[in-house]
């Protein structure tokens, strides 16, 4: 009537664009059903009733009432009422959401069986067996799912009564023993619950419609949707459809198809079919499936009928299907379809046989692969073969392939790294102490916790390969060693391969090679070459296309040759963050150590004088390789004790030296600076642009060194772009000082070396003040580059280097985020500043150049935002500057 919401629709009333009103399962059921498809007749109750349902702990006063009128279509529809003693109709009660949650929620099968209407059933049906295996299966599901009893009771008492006719197979029990478990289970009910199974087939109904609604917040529920990140007030449709049996007898049967392989795309038959079965049984194990192929065999007639409407779902859907069918007595019936699941690989391949077999375009092509798709190709993995064995496998909680001997403990990770050896921590379980050793070790193996664990979770945000929860180990720290099923036993020192990707651990080194995929960016595999598979192929072409379409650029954070020349390969448009600090380390150390301690600023000219030249030499390479594409140079950055000996070590060296009698004159200078330089939070001290303004000398000897490698570039012919990048800014007055200073220095040496080269001199937004005075910035800085690594800390407060391995696995577990801020780019925040600071800086100076250099430049929903904000360019390390370029093209589309 007017007035009132519509809770439910036949399944003629949908389509397969409703998913949020009648979830995933129902709207294809509807679209199945308007395509003429045969799928049993029923309706569905929308996702706003089990909203409402959640909300209000009680359904839509008005649910009864539409349920009722869609109830009574159905059953004239279907010429029989639900529970008739006679002729009883008989519904299933499906759960469905919007996003698929295959097996989380709950459904119930047989819906209007009872005492009486078992009996009407055997005399249509003309088997007796049938209507009680249809009637235990009912009590068995609605006791676990409705009533909340413990599955295993039902299952040990059907074992039981195999177990007495001396059979394992439930095809083997005739109808008298089926009735019997039926009595069995009716007890159980009664004892467990104190009421008996519910009698009335409306009730029976009603009630598992609240059980579905209910199992939204089923524990197993909430944990996949926080890991899959779906909105957890989202709810659940209900799906009522008309029962068909497959388990009538041998000319019935249950299966699953997939109309391509979802392991590599291939076009084909595959699935699994189970005679004389009904539901769950094909997935549950309980019998072994035959090949859906053998359908032929079994039914010719069935099994064309599904491969033609198999064809039809295909290029209906334009998309991989899989498909829940049910043959009873030799008549099909589709009972769910949905676009399928696939691996990384096949989703490459399936895109482009798509365009290939012109169902879509390459827009569209681009769109069904993702970034993170892309990126699990190019991760390095195992060669099979070699004489490893495989010990167990475990969950597959962070992928890559890593190598190495075991060690039970962080120290032990940590020394044995620290002297060059490879490591593999393997531990019962990790905590936060265990950060040191992870970070140290190749991989993490634990044999406790699932995918959310801290392992898990810790390996995944530092791109860790994680092999977690290897129950079969037995791990055993104190006497460092573990054992294996079979009795193998690996101690601290044997070397073991762990795969992140598959969960398999073996003891012995599996090699490891660079996949196809990689190869191809590293441009050893031509793309038209017979060398080139269906996969290097896909990629290429989507990669292609990806790259017409969208309109960031991508650079890449490189600071050595090699990493430069590598990410050109991988389609970097130039670096967008070249830190000079890791120019400082190994044997140049010390020349900082000497600039730190010069008493004077002869010392200190003296120091960087020798700095100088080295320099250079960096920004010449670096600059070859990146020849005719801008880079951008970050003046130093970390605190300058960062350069200098650890306090605590120093401080026993010293007391040492004192103690054997022979003081060291060099390092309690060292010591004494050491202590005057220390900071409690360095992450908020002298650093960047403040070290800049307060070691005089310091930036210019960097900005002398990028002019001096580009003039000698330029006058060799090249086409040297650098741009200088002041980090840490906070507020105009610090930029201008140092842009002053180096537009002196870059004067001079032009000068100097008779060339004409522009320079931006730009500035890191990374200070939340700078983000909201841009304006001001903006009149100084010729472009801007958002650090976002920095901002994020600074924003939420959250100190980088402690908080991921202190708590961020308890915050994800609560849901307070879903992901970690530092990986995926905090919208309504982080990403508010950055949407200041663009609109201010381009006020004030339109021709503002814009671009990002945190690790959220290689993030896929971030590199989406960054887009949508108007960004002109993402920076992220070379491996990523793939996944970049994609999402760049998908976000465009
Ligand atoms: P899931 O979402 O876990 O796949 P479904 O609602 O699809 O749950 O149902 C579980 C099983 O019961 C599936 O194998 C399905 O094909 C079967 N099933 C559901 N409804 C019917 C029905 N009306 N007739 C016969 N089998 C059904
Ligand atoms: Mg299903
Ligand atoms: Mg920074």
């Amino acid at each position: 009537g007017t007035g009132t919401a519509t809770w439910v629709y036949d399944f003629s009333e949908g389509n397969k664009d409703q998913k949020d009103l009648l979830g995933g399962k129902g709207a294809n059921l509807a679209e199945m059903t308007n395509l003429g498809l045969p799928v049993p007749p029923g309706f569905t109750i929308t996702t706003d009733a089990c909203r409402y349902y959640l909300e209000h702990g009680s359904t839509p006063p008005d649910l009864t009432d539409q349920v009722t009128e869609h109830l009574t279509a159905l059953e004239k529809a279907m010429g029989k009422t639900l529970g008739d003693p006679s002729d009883p109709l008989l519904v299933s009660v499906r759960s469905g959401a919007a996003a698929s949650m295959p097996g989380m929620m709950e459904t119930v099968l047989n819906v209007g069986l009872n005492d009486e209407s078992v009996r009407g059933l055997a005399a249509q049906s003309g088997s007796e067996r049938f209507a009680w295996d249809s009637y235990r299966r009912l009590i068995q599901m609605f006791g676990k799912t409705v009533l909340d009893l413990d599955g295993e009771l039902f299952e040990h008492a059907l074992d039981e009564v195999k177990r007495e006719q001396g059979t394992e197979s439930d095809l083997d029990l005739d109808a008298g023993h089926l009735e019997d478990v039926v009595g069995r289970f009716k007890a159980i009910v009664r004892e467990q619950c104190g009421r008996d199974f519910p009698q009335d087939p409306r009730e029976q109904l009603d009630l598992a419609i609240n059980a579905v609604f209910d199992s939204w917040n089923s524990d197993r529920a909430i944990i996949y949707r926080r890991r899959e990140r779906i909105p957890s007030d989202a709810g659940t449709a209900v799906n009522v459809c008309s029962m068909v049996f497959g388990n009538l007898g041998m000319d019935s049967g249950t299966g699953v198809a997939f109309t391509r392989d979802p392991g590599s795309g291939e076009q084909g038959v595959y699935g699994d079919y189970l005679q004389n079965a009904q539901g769950e049984d094909v997935v549950a194990g309980i019998r072994n499936t035959v090949p859906l192929p053998e359908l032929e065999r079994i039914d010719e007639g069935a099994y064309g009928e599904l491969l033609s409407i198999m064809s039809t779902l295909e290029s209906h859907y334009r998309d991989l299907c899989d498909i829940e069918f049910t043959v009873e007595r030799n008549k099909l019936w589709m009972l769910q379809t949905r676009v399928g699941k696939r691996t990384a690989g096949a989703a490459f391949r399936i895109a482009t046989q798509l365009v290939d077999e012109g169902l879509i375009d390459m827009d569209e092509a681009v769109r069904r692969v993702s970034g993170e798709q892309l990126a699990q190709l190019m991760f390095p993995r195992f060669v099979s073969g070699g004489d490893a064995t495989q010990l167990t496998q475990g969950m597959n909680a962070s992928p890559g392939a890593a190598v190495g001997k075991a060690v039970f403990s962080s120290e032990t990770a940590v020394q044995w790294a620290d002297r060059g050896e490879k490591v593999v921590l393997v531990r019962r379980e990790t905590n936060p102490d265990d950060l040191s050793g992870m970070i140290a070790a190749e991989g993490v193996l634990t044999s406790r916790g699932g995918k959310t664990s801290h392992a898990a979770v810790v390996a995944r945000g530092m791109g860790k390969t994680c092999v977690c929860g290897a129950e079969e180990l037995r791990v055993d720290t104190k006497n460092r060693h573990f054992t294996a099923p079979g009795g193998t036993v690996v101690e601290e020192g044997d070397v073991i391969s762990i795969d992140g990707s598959t969960g398999k651990v073996w003891l012995g080194e599996v090699p490891v090679e660079a996949p196809a995929v990689v190869r191809y960016f590293e441009g050893e595999i031509d793309p038209d070459s017979a060398e080139a598979d269906d996969l290097v192929r896909s990629v290429h072409r989507i990669l292609a296309h990806a790259d017409e379409v969208r309109r960031l650029d991508v650079r890449t954070n490189a600071d050595t040759p090699e990493d430069t020349a590598r990410a050109r390969r991988f389609g970097a448009q130039g670096i967008g963050l070249c830190r000079t600090e890791h120019m400082f380390l190994g044997e140049r150390r010390q020349m900082v150590e000497k600039l730190i301690l010069a008493e004077d600023d002869e010392g200190k000219q003296t120091a960087l004088d020798a700095l100088a030249p080295l320099q250079k030499q960096d920004f010449l390479e670096i600059f070859e390789v990146m020849d005719g594409l801008p880079v951008t140079v970050r003046l130093l950055d970390p605190p300058l004790h960062e350069f200098l000996p650890d306090l605590t070590d120093l401080s026993v060296r010293v007391a040492v030296a004192e103690a054997e009698g022979h003081p060291d004159e060099a390092n309690l200078r060292l010591l004494a600076a050491v202590r005057r330089m220390h900071e409690e939070n360095p992450m908020l001290g002298l650093r960047g642009v403040r070290l800049g303004l307060v070691q005089p000398g310091l930036f210019a000897m960097q900005v002398r060194a990028i002019a001096e490698a580009a003039s000698e570039r330029k006058r060799a012919g090249g086409d040297p772009r650098p741009e200088i990048m002041i980090p840490l800014v906070g507020a105009v007055q610090e930029l201008e000082a140092i842009r002053e200073e180096s537009e002196q220095v870059l004067a001079a040496v032009f000068e100097e070396c008779g060339v004409e080269l522009d320079v931006l001199i730009g500035t890191m937004i990374e200070v939340p003040r700078a983000a909201l005075t841009a304006a001001e910035i903006a009149r100084s800085a010729e472009f801007f580059s958002f650090g976002t690594n920095d901002l994020t800390q600074m924003t939420w407060g959250f100190s980088r280097d402690d908080v991921e391995a202190a708590f961020f696995h308890a915050y994800l577990d609560k849901g307070i985020f879903g992901v970690s801020p530092f990986e995926e780019l905090d919208r309504p925040g982080v990403g508010r500043l950055v949407e200041v600071a663009v609109q201010e800086g381009r006020s004030a100076r339109p021709e503002l150049k814009l671009g990002v250099c945190g690790e959220h430049g290689g993030d896929p929903d971030s590199v989406h935002f960054f887009h949508e904000v108007g960004l002109d360019y993402v920076s992220c390390s070379p491996f990523r500057v793939p996944v970049a370029r994609l999402e760049a093209g998908r976000a465009a589309l």
